[in-house]
């Protein structure tokens, strides 16, 4: 099946805020950009349109909102923003859907982007139902998701803002977890940054890493280590998050001996790592050795492919922030019109 034949000034893929703000930009540059917001999926943990903020629930550290905001809110502001001005939505209902309410749920579903073929110009973009959508310019926001240890009780505290989160840096000053014994599972540089910046609130941080030794870098691995507030607890891993509407623990089990124990805890960290989204993107443009998108210029959104821009998580693996992703999404329209203008599209 094809479009109409049109070719898209811009297409935008992805719709965390790095994909809402290159939208924004782009509307109001008048590049009409078409996005691809994403179908809910539940595997392996649930992802949203709208992505990583969908799953978190109070947003303390976005500019802008004194008081906080929930995650779901605030990306509905960013959609409602950019639907302001003139962004269009492949959705099933058309192309131009009312958001006003997006926050409540919407009566209809956006669409995934199932294939690109960046190889020639203008660029192919496939809609999951076969739609083919040509564009002069790409722009790929499809973020990275937090990686879970995929146990039901974590999933369902994760959801409910239970005390088990995949971003200290999100949840960790919320009161629940003030004055309490909080557990970080993993051993590399996150899990050490996770569990150091906790120690400001907690009374004690517990790392809970498979093995006897840090995978983070030497001088992470010694910070947490003269840190007095964190403590270990070696070859464990987590195989089940007690609690109802809050955590109170967690069953870990030994690697070496198998054995079971049960350890109380206020609070749960996952920092496992993150799966940046670009399954779709292998073999078309250039990846890291951990599936990040390669920028062509760190100070730039340009990617390996000329006309195709990354922005968000699926380009950082470092800062992996709301107000970073924004921004990169606000830079990555902003090349984008130049590029285009440069081509003669305007
Ligand atoms: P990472 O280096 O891949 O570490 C992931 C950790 O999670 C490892 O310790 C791993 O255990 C553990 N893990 C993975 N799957 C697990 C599972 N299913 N159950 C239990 N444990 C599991 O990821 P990262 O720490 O997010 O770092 C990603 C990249 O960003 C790295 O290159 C890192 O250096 C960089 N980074 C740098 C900084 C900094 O310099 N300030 C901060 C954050 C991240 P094993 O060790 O046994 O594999």
């Amino acid at each position: 099946m094809s479009s109409n034949g049109k070719v898209e000034k811009v297409i935008i893929i992805g719709s965390g805020p790095a994909g809402w703000t290159a939208a924004l930009y782009a509307a109001r540059a008048n590049l009409s950009p078409l996005v691809f917001a994403g179908r809910p999926k539940t595997v392996p943990t649930t992802i949203l349109p709208g992505g990583q903020l969908m799953m978190t629930t109070e947003v303390e550290n976005y500019p802008g909102f004194p008081e906080g905001v929930t995650g779901p809110k605030l990306m509905s502001y960013f959609e409602q923003q950019a639907m302001r001005f003139d962004t269009r939505i492949v959705t099933d209902k058309g192309m131009t859907p009312d958001v006003s309410n997006a926050d409540d749920g919407h009566s209809y579903s956006y669409h995934d982007c199932k294939r690109v073929d960046l190889s020639k110009r203008p660029f192919l973009v496939v809609g999951e139902d076969d739609t083919e959508y040509h564009a002069h310019s790409v722009i790929i926001a499809t973020g990275a998701t937090a990686n879970w240890l995929g146990l039901d009780n974590e999933k369902r505290l994760a959801m409910s803002g239970g005390g088990v989160s995949a971003c200290a840096v999100c949840d960790g000053a919320l009161p629940v977890f003030r004055d309490k014994v909080l557990g970080v599972v993993g051993g590399g540089d996150s899990a050490v940054e996770e569990a150091s910046y906790l120690t400001k609130f907690a009374s004690k941080v517990v790392m809970i890493h498979r093995r006897d030794q840090l995978r983070a870098s030497k001088i992470m691995a010694q910070r947490a280590k003269d840190n007095p507030k964190i403590e270990f607890a070696w070859n464990k891993t987590v195989s089940d998050v007690l609690g109802d509407d809050m955590i109170t623990g967690v069953t870990l089990k030994d690697t070496k001996t198998g054995e079971q124990s049960t350890m109380e805890l206020g609070g749960l960290f996952m920092a496992i790592g993150h799966t940046p989204a670009t399954e779709f993107l292998e073999g078309q443009l250039q990846l890291d050795e951990k599936k990040y998108i390669k920028l062509a210029d760190p100070y730039r959104s340009t990617t390996s492919v000329e006309g195709v821009f990354g922005a968000g998580d699926c380009v950082d693996s470092v800062y992996r922030q709301a107000v970073t992703a924004a921004g990169m999404g606000c830079k990555a329209a902003i090349d984008a019109e130049r590029w285009l203008a440069d081509q003669g599209v305007e």
